[in-house]
């Protein structure tokens, strides 16, 4: 029983909210494949993945076998894509639980064609992941003859999907997007010449469905006979990725209907009046100018809240921001509540999320910490408990 009083509350309402929204944006016909790698992005895969389903979702995306594997226990009907990587002796967990694997190396199509060959139930389905120009994982133009000639008749794979990953779907010019589609485009020629007949086109992130660019990936799976399907993450998630340098309209838009999903929170241990001069935390790196009340919080950079925000930060209690002063420990973090009436022990703070009229977004806590909302969510330690509200 988890009962320290630091935790994420997690609207599955929102989700669901943001789901649909989502849904609304991409043309008739394009399906949405719902992102809950890396335990929703802190959010819970449990809650989140079921809130997928309820929303409409008919297919989830994961980042690891053991991902898949709890994902396929929340939602037993839903298809589940394992996007990075099957390693040497998954194979079997991948068939038995019904997955569904993104391939590029050789040696994972073995993998897979040992364990459905072992399993007899017939070709396991694949999707294959093209390199169109990221150079993280995919298939690329002078491989792509070998990888398609494993999937001939008789063979234990059946590829239903070909995928790509954009990389550079935020930038508002759209040019390196149009670049990967090009090489998309020449690869599912080179495809559709081998007769394989695919089902699926799965492309495109958060960024690129605010952008409206599923009716782009509509229209190229169209052209060769496939259906389109998005993968978006963060934007279910309540978040708009930023686009640079402009931000086209339609995200300013959308940003706007998105629902916030999480709210990090804890809890004042205690209250203390200090005299001007007292230090604060490690190595004193705060010194009071002034009498000052300071609210210790049961929250450190152990649970995700990150050191470099310490002297830098404010976060929120009685509606109001109270700045982080001195360093923040592995458990324990301290306010300046000089200025807020009535502090006292037991009293709810806000690190992300709204408290009153006042809100500390994830794009907040990413800039002071120098990093992205993506990260600032991963980072939410696996002791802080998720509650659903
Ligand atoms: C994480 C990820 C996504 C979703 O990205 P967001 O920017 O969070 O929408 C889509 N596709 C792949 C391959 C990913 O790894």
């Amino acid at each position: 029983m988890r009962t320290r009083p630091c935790w994420v509350e997690i609207s599955a309402r929102s989700f669901e909210e943001n789901y649909r929204f989502l849904m609304s944006l991409a043309a008739p016909g394009v399906e949405l494949l719902a992102m809950v790698k890396a335990d929703a992005y802190g959010h819970s895969l449990a809650l989140c993945a079921a809130a997928a389903v309820r929303a409409g979702a008919r297919w989830l995306g994961v980042t690891s076998v053991e991902e898949g594997v709890a994902a396929r226990a929340v939602c037993p009907e839903a298809r589940v894509l394992v996007m990075s990587g099957v390693f040497p002796g998954q194979g079997a967990a991948v068939v038995d639980h019904g997955l569904t694997a993104v391939v590029w190396e050789p040696w994972q199509l073995e993998e897979l064609e040992g364990a459905a060959r072992a399993a007899g139930a017939g070709p396991a389905a694949v999707h294959l992941e093209i390199d169109t120009g990221m150079s993280r994982q995919g298939v690329g133009t002078d491989e792509l003859a070998a990888v398609l000639a494993r999937f001939g008749e008789g063979s234990a794979l059946r590829l239903e999907g070909v995928m790509t990953h954009l990389f550079a779907a935020d930038e508002a010019d759209g040019r390196v997007t149009e670049g990967q589609l090009a090489r998309l485009d020449e690869a599912l020629g080179r495809i559709e010449a081998g007769g394989l007949g695919p089902e699926w086109l799965n492309v495109g992130n958060s960024a690129a469905l605010l952008a409206g660019q599923a009716a782009r990936i509509g229209a190229l799976a169209k052209r060769w006979g496939l259906k389109a399907m998005l993968r978006p993450g963060l934007a279910l998630y309540g978040v708009a990725p930023e686009f640079k340098p402009e931000e086209p309209e339609a995200v300013v838009a959308a940003r706007a209907r998105l629902q916030p999903v999480l709210s990090w929170k804890t809890r004042v241990v205690g209250v203390r009046s200090v005299p001007s001069g007292a230090v604060v935390g490690y190595n004193g790196t705060f010194v009071a100018s002034e009498p000052m009340r300071l609210a210790l919080l049961a929250v450190g950079y152990a649970d995700g809240l990150d050191r470099r925000l310490g002297n830098r930060f404010s976060l929120l209690v009685r509606g109001e921001r109270a700045p982080l002063v001195g360093r923040i420990s592995m458990d324990q973090a301290v306010l300046d509540v000089t200025e807020i009436d009535g502090v006292e022990a037991g009293d709810e703070v806000v690190i992300l999320g709204t408290q009153g009229g006042e809100t500390i977004t994830a794009f907040d806590h990413a800039e002071a910490a120098g990093t992205i909302p993506w990260e600032v969510f991963t980072r939410i330690g696996t002791r802080v408990r998720r509650v659903l509200v």
